[in-house]
């Protein structure tokens, strides 16, 4: 056969089960100034890029370790959102939440608990983005509002770390209650004289933004983070204007007075406790009491490293 009419074989492409060389997830690339950072350097500096101070987001675990001294008390983990609607959408919303829960290893968008910040015993929620975007249903708002109850009950300092979608449309009009349940617990928060500091991460928006995020004593957000109640392509095609530029980010906001503070993430902790003590909060010398004194919502408490 002559040489121009042989047959060409398609190079085969790797089969899909051969592993690629490189190890997964070891280099991050940073989105802000694309550089490759190796991930052991992230743990370091709280996934903030140490060449442009870039706020990488980090989940609700890594908030907690990140503030607190050292353990934690969890508290409601076992609380699992019963589908009330029995919503469909691509699909239907009960499998959509045990994909995440098997993904996450979390039963919900939020994890609260108690623990100390530089010896100031605090009651603390993060919220979880990567739990069906961190979108507050019945579970997120009834453990937020536990948690402000707690901090009401031993008279606590309540933080609050909000990274989240807004509402769970999923729940409907339920997922909407939340947001006046949370702000409630708050006021009575504020009546009892107690600190609750708003920490507002990227991204804040919808009914999160709405109601308990910007009610903090002080509403503190991370640098360039997305904060907003609609997007911006839902309010430009509204008000058929173009909207300025750095609009919906936090030193956007922090210009027009919608926040008090920008601080950057390494230095959270210790904004954070210089605020608690101005208002007021003391540290604790003593252990915190057995959690099973203090669990008022039939909860099961269990400590978390
Ligand atoms: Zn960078």
């Amino acid at each position: 056969m002559a040489w121009f009419k042989k047959v060409r074989k398609p190079i085969e492409p790797l089969a899909k089960n051969q592993p690629s060389r490189v190890p997964e997830g070891l280099w991050v690339k940073c989105p802000s100034c694309g550089e490759v950072i190796y991930n052991k350097d992230l743990v370091g500096t709280l996934n903030v890029c140490p060449k442009c101070a870039h706020h990488l987001r980090i989940g609700a675990e890594e908030r907690l370790r990140m503030l607190f001294d050292d353990d934690w008390i969890e508290y409601d983990s076992g609380l699992q959102s019963t589908d009330p609607l029995k919503f469909v959408d691509t699909k239907p919303y009960r499998k959509r939440l045990d994909a995440t829960i098997a993904a996450t290893g979390m039963k919900d968008a939020v994890i609260c608990a108690t623990g100390r910040i530089e010896g100031i015993e605090t009651s603390v929620a993060a919220m979880e983005y990567s739990f069906i975007g961190g979108s507050m249903g019945v579970v997120v708002g009834e453990k937020i509002t536990r948690a402000i109850e707690r901090a009401l009950e031993r008279r606590l300092p309540v933080v609050i770390v909000s990274s989240s979608g807004g509402a769970r449309m999923m729940e409907g009009a339920l997922s909407l209650m939340q947001m006046a349940k949370v702000c409630g617990a708050l006021a009575r928060l504020d009546r009892a004289r107690l600190p609750f500091i708003s920490v507002l991460t990227d991204p804040t928006t919808g009914g999160v933004t709405a109601s308990f995020a910007m009610l903090g004593d002080l509403n503190i957000a991370e640098p360039k983070a997305l904060i907003g109640f609609a997007g911006p392509r839902v309010i430009e095609q509204t008000i058929r204007q173009t909207l300025p530029e750095g609009f919906q980010r936090s030193e956007f906001l922090l210009e027009k007075g919608m926040l008090d503070l920008i601080v950057d993430r390494r230095e959270m902790k210790s904004v954070i406790a210089n605020a608690l003590r101005f208002m007021g909060a003391r540290t604790r010398v003593q252990a915190a009491p057995a959690p099973e004194t203090l669990a008022p919502v039939g909860a099961e408490p269990a400590p978390q490293a």
